[in-house]
């Protein structure tokens, strides 16, 4: 098969001859492949043999959506192995603002959409000496972009040189982008819609020209539904309020107190405690219920026009405050976004609104409007029905129908592969006894839990972490004294801390693997459990502790409502057990990075060892799995004779 004289290396690891064949039969046809494989299972490598013959045989591109740079990154030192005997090309992709060399942008812009506005702006002004350049010396321009366009290119290798002459990185990306085989970039590119037309524009393709693979599949319904929802809260409409102040906008400032004082009144008078769902006129009603000096906001068409008029007048603010050299943000602007969204999918069954109480990062009880998008189809349908062939794989995919179902996914052949790790390099095990079941969380449990913790942590030779299910269950374990008695080094991971911190948190607990070994303390479905990975000593051992069943709040009710009414008898499943299931199944995946990984995962509740869960678990992670008696030092017998082994 003509896979094979891609494959870059000497020899196939069991299960990837399969794997390619499947793919490359599948991409031929224009058919979708749904895959979970390990972690060390070698996916990339064979992934990028099997569809690059078939892209150049049918003239397509290959976008391949990641979620992390560094897997972008690992995408483009696997196509160099290729290249080093194909002629085949690539690039990965940063966001504008990681590409740009205009403090205008790196400094002032917080995500990709306004990067691209604020990048817009400026080129249209000629603000910008970076893209000046380009204009200016376009035989060197087209000969960087030439040269990075026939081999595969890292996007910060690209940002170097660029930075040496002075020119825009990211308008070299986007002419290389053109020519390239290959694109690694964020799933932002193809499934936000704002962003997805300017990208496909720059690739001078449409979707039915890409071959889409999709890395860590399994974040694409949260994806989905990040994308298609919004939210204001009181901060934004006060800084709105500012705003319209600052610019006598005196039309506005009516509008935007009115709706603070709506927000208000709303919590109020339904006694708010965490979240509630709203209706629609919730908020209608009472706009058109008031009358402003200025405003004529007494009819539903008046506040959408309204709306648009914020939205327009906000961008006027946005460019303002650009040429006043200021951060190009206008809350005025979101505000009206906000409203109009609100407006747009009034009678859609597939949206719900809900206001929740929250505390802000400075510690402080505020209050939120949602808009929350049920349906991660409203957003992937838009990629799916068009694109020529998918590729979606992850490690932890399981149940692959359930997945397909959730995002929309048709005309698809799917396959769980069989681990590459040694069996005797995992150990899996469930203790009973124990739980964070909400009738049992009291201090009895948490002493319990941090007994058979410290069993766990003394007996594993070097890194241990332990994923609770969420911050009090994490608190409850250290007022049981898990901190006192620990005898490793603690780091205990910190809801508010930023990026930085918790990094520097990570790579200190990391390195001390080397040493002594020490205790990760967070929760499932955090920054720590998810997308970071700690291969060999760097966590020997991971410990779930519970299962991560979300509170039966406002969104989960709606949610499990609108999957019972479209996948009927399966509403609960999919809206309520199975994000918990993942989320558990991600954490426990953190230790097996490496081929030669040995670790153990142990799971503290008993509820994992019942079907019903268990099953859902990735195969890999429970073919060797053994419940333990709640019975002192059972853990510790069980892990001794993994380690000394
Ligand atoms: S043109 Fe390039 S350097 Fe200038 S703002 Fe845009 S991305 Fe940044």
């Amino acid at each position: 098969m003509e896979y094979s004289d891609y494959f870059p290396y000497p020899t196939l690891r069991k299960g990837q001859e399969e794997f390619m064949e499947m793919i490359y039969k599948n991409v031929k046809i224009g058919r979708n492949t749904v895959i979970e494989a390990a972690t060390g299972f070698g996916k990339t490598p064979c992934v990028l043999s099997s569809i690059l013959p078939v892209a150049e045989e049918k003239a397509k591109k290959i976008v391949y959506c990641c979620r992390t740079h560094k897997q972008m990154d690992r995408v483009i030192e696997e196509l160099k192995e290729i290249g080093k005997e194909k002629n085949v090309s690539g690039v990965s992709l940063r966001g504008r603002k990681e590409m740009c060399l205009n403090p205008v942008v790196t400094d002032f812009t917080g995500d990709t959409a306004s990067a691209l506005y604020v990048c817009k702006l400026l080129k249209k002004h000629n603000r910008c000496k970076f893209y000046k350049n380009v204009k200016e010396n376009e035989d060197l321009f087209f000969e960087l972009a030439l040269k990075f366009s026939k081999r595969a290119v890292n996007s910060l290798e690209i940002k170097e040189v660029c930075r040496e002459n002075a020119l825009c990185p990211y308008e070299v990306t986007k002419e290389v982008l053109r020519e390239a085989d290959l694109i690694a970039c964020s799933y932002l590119y193809i499934f936000h819609p704002g962003i997805r037309d300017n990208f496909l524009e720059a690739v001078g393709c449409r979707l039915d020209d890409l071959i889409l693979v999709l890395d860590e599949a399994h974040n694409l319904p949260e994806l989905a539904v990040d994308l298609g929802s919004d939210r204001i809260s009181l901060s934004s409409l006060k800084a709105g309020i500012n705003e319209a102040t600052n610019y006598e906008e005196e039309e506005i400032l009516a509008f935007l107190e009115n709706m603070y004082e709506i927000v208000l009144s709303i919590a109020d008078d339904i006694k708010l405690e965490d979240e509630s769902l709203l209706t629609y006129q919730d908020l209608i009603s009472r706009f058109t219920g008031k009358k402003s000096q200025f405003v004529d906001i007494s009819t539903e068409k008046a506040i959408e026009d309204f709306s648009h008029y914020m939205v327009k007048r906000g961008e006027e603010i946005q460019k303002d405050k650009l040429n006043q050299g200021k951060p190009p943000r206008s809350f005025i602007h979101s505000c009206g976004v906000f409203v109009s969204n609100w407006i747009n999918v009034r009678d859609r069954k597939d949206y719900c609104y809900f206001i929740e109480r929250y505390i802000t990062r400075g510690g402080v009880s505020s209050l939120r409007l949602n808009i929350l998008d049920l349906d991660p189809r409203n957003i992937t349908n838009q990629v799916f029905s068009s694109a020529y062939s998918i590729i979606a794989m992850s490690g932890t995919l399981t149940p692959l129908n359930a997945f397909c179902d959730i995002v929309g996914m048709q005309n698809y052949e799917s396959k769980v592969f069989a681990s590459p790790f040694k069996r005797s390099n995992i150990l899996t095990l469930i203790s009973k006894g124990v739980t964070t079941k909400s009738p049992y969380r009291n201090l009895e449990m948490y002493r319990k839990l941090v007994q058979k913790i410290m069993e766990i942590i003394d007996v594993v030779p070097k890194n241990v972490a332990v994923f609770t299910v969420s911050y009090s269950v994490l608190e409850g374990l250290l007022s049981a004294g898990l901190q006192q008695i620990v005898k490793k080094p603690l780091f205990v991971e910190n809801k508010g801390s930023a990026s930085s911190e918790n990094d520097i948190l990570v790579k200190t607990f990391k390195a001390l693997a080397k040493k002594d070994g020490a205790v990760l303390l967070g929760v499932m479905g955090g920054r720590n459990a998810e997308g970071e990975d700690y291969p060999g000593d760097e966590m020997n051992a991971v410990v779930l502790v519970g299962i991560p069943y979300a509170k039966p709040m406002a969104r989960v009710q709606a949610q499990v409502k609108y999957y019972a009414d479209v996948f009927p008898g399966r509403g609960k499943y999919y809206g309520y057990y199975l994000p918990a299931h993942r989320k558990l199944n991600q954490a426990a995946g953190r230790a097996h990075r490496l081929l030669d990984d040995r670790a153990c995962i142990i799971f503290l509740d008993y509820r994992v060892g019942q079907p019903f869960v268990k099953n859902n678990l990735s195969k890999w992670m429970t073919e060797r799995l053994r419940i333990l008696e709640d019975k002192e030092g059972n853990l510790k017998r069980a892990l001794k004779v993994f380690f000394d082994m």
